[in-house]
């Protein structure tokens, strides 16, 4: 029998989800699978121009994750590696859906790399489905009154009809 303790798998799925969208929680349900705790977290970037406030970013991930019991949902400021040294988090998930994600996410996960070799960035590919959703075109299409129950969860549907 194997009495040695393992350490606790711990991830963080840093991102804007500015909102989120069926493909981010897909990336979280497989994610949630790998690792015995999943922290999905919301970045406060105050250089990008944001489109929901995070406070309403954070609730509508939470409104949107129920089943997945070994998710926590948070939002941070700062580096990503210094906010996982943090939770004890020693990988980070991104998303793949195109090349045109690659590049950026390669630069990104080697800066990472190179000031924090203890924290790993691991790749999950999109379904093919949900290959064109981003939250860009989500929220174009919404701005037009367009149905987007398609591409995000109800809540964020909920919320854009409220908000119109
Ligand atoms: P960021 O501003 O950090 O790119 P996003 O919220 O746009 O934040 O995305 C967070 C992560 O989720 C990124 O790794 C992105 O590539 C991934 N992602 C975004 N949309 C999808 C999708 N439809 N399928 C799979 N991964 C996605």
């Amino acid at each position: 029998m194997n009495t040695t303790t393992r350490e606790e798998k711990i991830a963080i799925y840093p991102g804007s989800f500015d909102p989120v969208t069926k493909g981010h929680i897909d990336i979280l349900e497989r994610a949630s699978n790998m690792f015995d705790r999943v922290i999905i977290a919301v970045l406060k970037n105050s250089n990008k121009k944001s489109f929901l406030p995070v406070k309403d970013r954070v609730e509508l991930i939470k409104n949107s994750i129920e089943k997945l019991k070994n998710v926590e949902v948070d939002s941070f400021e700062g580096l990503t590696v210094e906010y996982a040294r943090k939770t004890g988090a020693k990988f980070l998930i991104r998303g793949l859906r195109a090349v045109s994600d690659f590049e950026y996410e390669m630069q990104l996960s080697q800066a990472n790399m190179s000031i924090a070799p203890d924290i790993g960035t691991v790749f999950l590919i999109t379904k093919p489905k949900y290959n064109f959703i981003s939250s860009g075109i989500v929220k174009e299409l919404a701005s037009f009154g367009e149905d987007v129950s398609k591409f995000v969860p109800e809540s964020v549907v909920e919320y854009l009809r409220k908000a119109k």
